[in-house]
């Protein structure tokens, strides 16, 4: 691997859908050259936004990137990684990936990848939603699992830190047990709501236009981003069980409160009417 030449970098990204497009429009305003592939064709959209898009993995691998970057869904992962022939890169990279969990990727990567090759975990905590008016304040994890060369991990890193990212280092295990009761959980209750088909009303209290917007967008996020946050992330299941212990138990305060609140005279005159339909 070479040094960056004036910290610019060449990106390669593996998976090119909605969360890469948007990663990709900072990285090409800051300077980078993108190339991307992906299992959909975006020649079009690549095109128009000065991205190189390769549909054959070969053609990819050899267009010399300093860094591959994997946006995959989280489901998608093993397949895509398990089939690219690695044999085709002209040199080693680093490679880095964003997936909402951490310890699948760092698994996958360092099981299939060449052991010459650095790998770098990292998770943008926010999204195209959240990120539109830019990345300042927004929080940006990263574990260096395996990294040699520091200068082309840097020059990453900095793509973020210089948008004004919160950079936080912590180990992908420390991420995914977080992650599991806050990411996942927001998750669970947005898809809840949407099963509710919660919807604004004229009276809105300032509490429900929150939850809207809880539901809104995590909506807008794919099925398999909210499938891949329980199936690979260990910690959920706990998550899962936790938040259903918590329905049932707040279900019983209510009755409980209902039993105590009920006046001695209305169940007298209940039983009095049962009497009488008796
Ligand atoms: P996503 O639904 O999680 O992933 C979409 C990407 O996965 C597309 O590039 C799609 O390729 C690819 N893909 C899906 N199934 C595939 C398969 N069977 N074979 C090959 N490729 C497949 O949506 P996303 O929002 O773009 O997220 C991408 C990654 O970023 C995810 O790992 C997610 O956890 C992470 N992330 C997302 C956000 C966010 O706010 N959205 C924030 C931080 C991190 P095609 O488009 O070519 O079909």
């Amino acid at each position: 691997m070479s040094s960056p030449s004036e910290n610019t970098l060449k990106i390669g990204i593996v998976g090119f859908g909605p969360f890469a497009q948007f990663l990709a429009k900072t990285m090409i305003k800051q300077g980078h050259s993108i190339t991307a592939t992906s299992r959909s064709d975006y020649s079009n959209l690549c095109t128009q936004m000065g991205i190189s898009f390769f549909r054959n993995m070969n053609e990819f691998l050899e267009s010399d990137n300093d860094v591959i970057l994997f946006c995959t869904s989280i489901l998608s992962l093993s397949q895509v990684i398990s089939t690219i022939p690695f044999n085709f890169m002209k040199k080693p990279a680093l490679f880095a990936d964003v997936l909402s969990v951490k310890e699948h990727p760092r698994d996958l990567m360092l099981q299939v990848l060449p052991h010459e090759s650095d790998v770098l975990c990292t998770h943008p905590m926010f999204g195209p939603d959240s990120g539109k008016h830019g990345w300042n304040g927004l929080s940006f994890m990263y574990d260096k699992i395996r990294i040699r060369n520091e200068d082309i991990c840097s020059s990453f890193l900095q793509i973020f830190a210089s948008e004004g990212c919160k950079m936080m280092e912590m180990t992908c295990e420390e991420h995914d047990k977080s992650a599991a009761r806050t990411q996942f959980v927001t998750h669970f209750i947005g898809r809840l709501l949407g099963q509710m088909d919660i919807e604004r009303t004229p009276i809105d209290t300032l509490g429900f236009q929150k939850l809207v917007e809880v539901k809104e967008s995590t909506m807008r996020d794919s099925l398999d981003l909210f499938g891949g946050l329980f199936i690979h992330n260990r910690f959920a299941k706990e998550e899962l069980r936790k938040l259903e212990l918590a329905f049932e138990t707040t279900k019983q305060q209510l009755r409980k409160g209902e039993d105590e609140k009920q006046e001695p005279s209305i169940q007298t005159l209940q039983l009095t009417e049962q009497e009488v339909n008796l």
